[in-house]
């Protein structure tokens, strides 16, 4: 029986990353960084709770990882914890750094100092773009990076020191440039998730207005489950790789608004637009992923599509 760690496993994607590896029959691991409301903390785990073995340990404390690694001895770790806000990267910049940039470093220095031959991914971000983009508007593997956000700078860190332990000691390494990827699990701070809350609470009747900043922004969206399997089969090819998965199509935020709007049959005068206090000064104008070589190595293509997304969200249906 093969035998994965997963950090960050309580988040929305190690969830469902849990769920998969299990189903695959792998035993499945976790660390929890230490959380005073521990009854919360791994509520999006209740249905594989039983059959999971989680161990504390911190991206911040590589005492705790060797510890971990030792104990486990895994044959394959997905990379998943982070502070993975971009606004609140702001906020909290140098724990932000700390975490999804030493954090790490932490962790490929304990896998090399216990058994460089664990396959390891990283969670590598379309966020590590920034407003960079090819001719065609498109970003890829190639595409330079530009990041614009605290957030954004410490996962090209943590992409660089990836590929420099891949080439240096020689280590399975591979990264996944996710590109957006929602489901019911989102946590309520995204602002996909914080639509869907406000617009419920509209329909009730307990809110008057839903308030956002500039919704003439484009994103590449992707349905969260079937990321975490892009995220599976990279660790199952011969060789690391480093690839852009994404939908290969964007939206307005606008778009998933007035959808969101249309299946709760709300009318559109309860959205208050450019609130000056959630307008982002630097906010990424339009992301959207070339995923071409994903479909090439791993033969993996983004199936569901941005409207069955937000009603799958909508109606609070995680698969
Ligand atoms: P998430 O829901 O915010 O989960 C982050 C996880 O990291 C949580 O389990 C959190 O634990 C854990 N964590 C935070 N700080 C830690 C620390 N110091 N030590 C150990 N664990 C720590 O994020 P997600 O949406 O699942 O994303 C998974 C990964 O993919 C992240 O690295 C994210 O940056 C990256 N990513 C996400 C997207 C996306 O659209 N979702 C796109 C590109 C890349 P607590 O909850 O207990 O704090």
């Amino acid at each position: 029986m093969k035998r994965a760690l997963i950090t960050g496993i309580n988040g929305q994607d190690g969830s469902y990353l849990a769920e998969l590896l299990l189903e695959r029959g792998y035993e499945s691991h976790g660390i929890l960084k230490r959380n005073s409301v521990a009854e919360n903390q791994t509520a999006r785990l209740d249905d594989i709770f039983k059959d999971l073995k989680l161990e504390y340990a911190d991206m911040l404390d590589m005492a705790s990882l060797i510890r971990v690694l030792q104990l486990v001895q895994p044959d394959e770790i997905y990379n998943l914890a982070a502070q993975s806000h971009v606004r609140i990267s702001f906020d909290q910049p140098i724990y932000t750094t700390q975490v999804v940039g030493l954090g790490v470093l932490n962790l490929l220095e304990s896998i090399r100092l216990t058994d460089k031959n664990i396959k390891v991914y990283q969670a590598s971000s379309s966020e590590m773009f920034g407003n960079s983009f090819d001719d065609d508007g498109f970003q890829r593997e190639t595409t330079p990076m530009h990041p614009t956000s605290p957030y954004g700078c410490a996962k090209v860190y943590a992409y660089n020191i990836c590929c420099n332990y891949r080439n240096a000691y020689d280590m399975y390494i591979s990264n996944g440039i996710l590109f957006n990827h929602e489901s019911p699990l989102r946590s309520n701070e995204f602002v996909t998730k914080k639509i869907i809350n406000h617009c419920k609470l509209i329909k009730k009747g307990k809110l008057k207005y839903l308030y956002l900043g500039d919704i003439n922004i484009y994103r590449d969206w992707g349905w969260a489950p079937e990321y975490v399997e892009a995220m599976y089969l990279m660790l199952k090819q011969k060789n690391p790789k480093d690839l852009v998965i994404g939908s290969g199509k964007k939206h307005s935020l606008r778009n998933f608004v007035y959808e969101v709007f249309r299946l709760l049959k709300i009318p559109r005068k309860h959205l208050k637009l450019n609130t000056k206090k959630l307008m982002r000064k630097k906010d990424i104008r339009s992301y959207q992923a070339d995923p071409r070589l994903a479909k090439k190595v791993l033969n993996w293509k983004a199936k569901t599509t941005f409207k069955q997304m937000i009603y799958k969200m909508v109606k609070g249906q995680l698969y």
